[in-house]
């Protein structure tokens, strides 16, 4: 009898990990390498969050609480949809898990059965399919390639809806495109989701507050108010907040959805880190300030990195509007041979012999379902990716 489950054989490991692995094993062996594909800023957490999480512990904050987020943070989540996005939840409508990931996690645990179906646009976040998979339903990959900006049209999004679809997983901005959806965008989409009145939306609206040049962040209950009885509108503090690894996401929607997420989350993890849950409730509430000064800052990152990949011989790189990635095509490189003989034939024989070439490790498209791309994260020192882009322009231009 095999010891590992049927289950386990459905995933694969998470691609964007097995790369920032390989790049610390090279830097420990001592390789020059620079790091581009770690989903996180790089920037600190703000200190008045630091401060109230040094509070919580000492004041003995430090018990379990409710299961799916204590009173006051559910509160403060409350408030934020309301001021932020125009949505008006009550706090029995809202989950706190531990990350985002949890949350969509539980929500896809709480609703999938066998032969379910869950649309999910690529390029998409890695782990989408394979929590799919893991709850037991079938994800179904559309196509948003660089034709329409890295994002799903009305009619694409029509033609695979079938009886069986249970979902749709939207995310904007876009891991790993940057590509954020205006309004008039969305509303395309909600257009047809209002014919489909089987189908659910979960928005994973995690970059919601790093946007560029003026855009303006919708989510879908937002735009069409009469979806907002089937949508799961996600976020959470880690990206924005500079919190990744306090572990803190959140979600709103309609009450049974939410108390069928709590209930799985009763039986795995219970409630998340109260300490966590205090220091959420202060960037939420406290001083936004510091959330348009690191946007400068990935914005000048964004620049460089965009006009500089666009210089790279083979490489063709869109402007995304917000995230904090950019997502080229390397479709030019590909059929050319690299110093060391090889013959780049993938995008993932591109980011293996850029890594070992040039040691610069980024993500090969393939592991986010639209290919021949690679996804780097400018979340890092300017200094740093100034370096890994003339190393990118070295390596393309020394392909024959
Ligand atoms: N959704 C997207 C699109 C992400 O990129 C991430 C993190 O990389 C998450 C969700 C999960 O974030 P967390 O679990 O840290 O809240």
């Amino acid at each position: 009898m095999a010891f590992l489950s049927d289950t386990l054989s459905r995933v694969k490991p998470s691609a964007t990990i097995a790369v920032t692995t390989k790049a610390a094993e090279l830097k420990r062996a001592g390789r020059d390498v620079i790091g581009l594909g770690a989903g996180e800023p790089d920037f600190d957490t703000p200190e008045n969050v630091k401060e109230a999480g040094i509070r919580a512990i000492r004041e003995g904050k430090t018990k379990y609480t409710a299961v799916d987020g204590m009173p006051e943070l559910k509160e403060a989540i409350c408030q934020k949809f309301a001021n932020e996005n125009k949505l008006i939840y009550t706090p029995a409508e809202i989950s706190v898990g531990t990350g985002g990931k949890q949350v969509l996690y539980n929500a896809l645990m709480a609703t999938l059965n066998p032969g379910d179906e869950v649309v999910i646009p690529a390029p998409y976040w890695v782990s989408y399919p394979d929590m799919v998979l893991l709850a037991g339903g079938t994800p179904v990959p559309v196509d948003a390639g660089l034709d329409t900006n890295f994002k799903v049209t009305g009619a694409a999004l029509e033609a695979v809806i079938t009886p069986k679809t249970k979902w749709l997983i939207l995310n904007s901005p876009s891991n790993p495109s940057g590509a954020a959806y205006t309004y008039d965008e969305l509303k395309q989409l909600t257009d047809v989701l209002v014919k489909h009145p089987h189908v659910w939306v979960m928005t994973d609206d995690m970059y919601e507050h790093l946007v560029y040049d003026d855009f303006t962040f919708y989510t879908v209950a937002e735009v069409e108010p009469a979806l907002k009885d089937r949508t799961l509108t996600v976020n959470g503090v880690s990206k924005a907040y500079a919190m990744t690894g306090w572990r803190i996401g959140y979600a709103g929607g309609p009450t049974h959805l939410i108390k069928a997420m709590a209930k799985i989350q009763s039986q795995s993890t219970s409630n998340p880190s109260s300490i966590s849950q205090w220091a959420a409730i202060e960037a939420l509430l406290g001083p936004q300030d510091h959330i348009a000064a690191n946007n400068k800052i990935f914005r000048e990152r964004r620049d460089l990195v965009v006009a500089m990949l666009n210089q790279a011989r083979g490489i063709r790189c869109p402007s995304p509007e917000g995230a904090f990635y950019v997502y080229p095509s390397c479709e030019g490189v590909i059929g050319r041979k690299a110093p060391s003989g090889k013959v780049i034939e993938t995008d993932e024989d591109f980011v293996t012999e850029l890594l070992e070439t040039e040691g610069v490790a980024v993500v090969q498209g393939s592991a986010f379902g639209l290919a021949p791309h690679f996804r780097i994260s400018y979340a890092t020192a300017t200094s740093a990716l100034e370096e890994a882009c003339q190393r990118i322009q070295r390596f393309c231009g020394n392909l024959s």
